[in-house]
């Protein structure tokens, strides 16, 4: 995972589903360490990368001016943000955009990469057209499966997956150099649904930031969990099981509901994940690339 000369990083943003952790409104079991205790709160999941001073983002979220300070933090100094790729017009994803507007940051021309549904969305709606009237942002139209290049030696891919597409498309993507190949998938309805092989995916990547949203299906009380699809771990490790150990460990679950256990140390969850191989991705895990 680390090379010794990478000139890149990619550092992970956010680990949770779009709610973050704790989770908004919830005063259940599952958050009340995570109110009491910011050490285990989680951001929204999104990822940068960085190549000196310049950030690239992979989806902008509600929690962005506290994963701007972590780039700071990161780098020991300002970012220049050269650019953001958006996955889907869910909140989580996206939101973070408003704060690059007139009332906050009223930043100049960064272009934002968006497949063409999301490109149109944007385009059509208040209060996204502001950030296109002040030329807070410039929008950029994706391909499906054309790669861009986002620094000298590294680009990105857009792939679209099925995912609840009321307002947009929504993609993977796999970020690129020359060393390393990362995919990032933080929503998918399942994997059977998809017409593309994510263990041959896996095997020729890397490293894998895949959905974990919930660890098991019944973890969910108080929602219909069926208009809200995810392939649970449970079922990614099922559909992952023919790999073998070097491939499972590449496989890092990420956007991790606040009712999932996995985010908790010391749960069965948790301990089961591991045991079988695969990882669970954190806030401020650096992979070179
Ligand atoms: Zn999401
Ligand atoms: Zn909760
Ligand atoms: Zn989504």
């Amino acid at each position: 995972m680390q090379q010794a000369n990478a000139s890149s990083n990619l550092l992970v943003l956010g680990t949770a589903q779009d709610g973050g952790y704790p989770h908004t409104g919830c005063s259940e079991d599952c958050c009340r360490e995570a109110w009491k205790d910011s050490n285990q709160k989680r951001l929204i999941a999104s990822l940068a990368v960085l190549d000196g001073k310049d950030c690239f983002l992979v989806d902008i979220t509600p929690d962005f001016k506290y994963q701007l300070q972590l780039i700071e933090h990161h780098i020991n100094d300002k970012p220049r943000i050269s650019g953001i790729c958006i996955t889907h017009a869910h909140l989580g994803h996206y939101m973070g955009l408003l704060e690059l507007g007139l009332e906050v940051m009223n930043t100049n021309d960064i272009p934002v990469y968006v497949m063409p549904k999301m490109k149109s969305f944007l385009e059509n709606n208040a209060p996204f057209t502001q950030l296109l009237e002040l030329n807070n942002i410039r929008l950029l139209a994706l391909q499906d499966n054309y790669p861009i290049d986002i620094f000298k030696d590294v680009k990105i891919t857009p792939f679209q997956v099925p995912h609840r597409n009321e307002y947009s498309e929504t993609v993977g993507y796999r970020i690129q150099s020359s060393h390393q190949s990362v995919l990032y998938i933080p929503d998918i309805d399942s994997w059977d649904g998809w017409d593309t092989d994510i263990n041959q995916l896996i095997k020729e990547s890397d490293i894998a930031l895949l959905d974990g949203t919930f660890y098991d299906k019944t973890e969910l009380k108080n929602r219909d969990v069926s208009a809200i699809p995810h392939p649970s771990i449970r079922e990614s490790i099922k559909q992952f099981s023919t790999l073998d150990k070097m491939d499972r460990k590449k496989v890092n679950f990420t956007h991790l509901n606040h009712t999932n256990n996995v985010l908790r140390e010391g749960s069965e969850a948790r301990k089961d994940v591991i045991q079988q191989g695969f990882q669970i991705a954190y806030d401020g895990m650096v992979i070179s690339i």
